[in-house]
């Protein structure tokens, strides 16, 4: 039973870093003149609508984009594509990982996306429609075992679990492993939450221990409500493209701007 959605959480602080970063890297990708394959194992819904009751209740966007979109340059390609969104579906849509990448991406690129929440992928093929994609009702994993090594060859994979099987902290690093292995030039980019109990460190420390070359990047950031357990997000990539260690030091200076603020 997934009771996951991701509209309460879209445009909040791990989305910011989490969409920067993949916009920094397919602008990367996309300035050689050669397809590429964006695979992506938790899709969600692509398109947000930022003042739809489940995401003004948590006002966890309040808190992220509105707050920080001035941190982006007009010509960053997260800002680019969130305004270019906002021409067409108004002042408070927000773009999720799908939009993001089918906005960036050119034609003769390949998209595949993965979502198993009946409804959440409904949506998700109306938002992608106007974009050549192929939306699955499936699980992430088994679409993304079955497409690797995807044709074109040269990509990425952004891995985004909602975690809400405990158990993803202990099988996720198998699955990279495998998927490394059968695609070992795929960029493949895992978003994680920082948590207060340290559910994520066994998990981070197996990563890195296997692929001791990955970027990885963590910021922290004040909870979105007294109490709550996340308190920072990070992105572990492996295979980073030239560029990305920039774009993210970047961040991580605009990120603690926040936490300075707070102390
Ligand atoms: N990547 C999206 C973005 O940044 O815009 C957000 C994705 S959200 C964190 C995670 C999504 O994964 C939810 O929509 C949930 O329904 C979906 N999901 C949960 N388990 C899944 C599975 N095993 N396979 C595919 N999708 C799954």
């Amino acid at each position: 039973m997934l009771s996951y959605q991701h509209i309460y959480h879209a445009g909040n602080l791990a989305d910011v870093q989490k969409h920067a970063l993949l916009a920094g890297m397919l602008s990367y990708l996309t300035r050689k003149d050669k397809p590429l394959t964006y695979l992506e194992t938790h899709a969600g819904r692509a398109l947000y609508d930022l003042s739809d009751a489940a995401a003004e209740k948590t006002g966890e966007a309040r808190q992220g984009i509105d707050k920080v979109a001035k941190w982006f340059a007009p010509d960053h390609p997260y800002r680019q594509v969130l305004e270019d969104l906002r021409e067409t579906h108004g002042p408070r849509a927000y773009p999720g990982s799908p939009l993001l990448a089918a906005k960036l991406l050119r034609p003769d690129d390949r998209i595949h996306l993965a979502e198993l929440h009946p409804q959440e992928h409904s949506a998700l093929d109306l938002a992608m429609s106007p974009y050549p994609a192929k939306c699955h009702l499936s699980d992430g994993f088994e679409m993304a075992f079955a497409l690797t090594p995807p044709t074109p060859r040269r990509g990425m994979l952004l891995i985004d679990p909602s975690y809400e099987i405990k158990t993803d902290y202990e099988t996720i690093p198998r699955q990279i492993a495998k998927l490394n292995r059968a695609w070992n030039v795929g960029i493949i980019a895992l978003w994680y939450p920082i948590l207060t109990n340290r559910a994520h460190v066994p998990m981070l420390d197996t990563l890195t221990a296997s692929h001791p070359d990955a970027l990885r990047h963590e910021v922290r950031f004040p909870p979105a409500r007294p109490g709550h357990g996340m308190v920072g997000s990070g992105m572990f990539v492996i295979n980073p493209p030239y560029g990305l260690e920039t774009e993210a030091q970047n961040l991580t200076a605009r990120f603690a701007t926040l936490t300075q603020q707070e102390s």
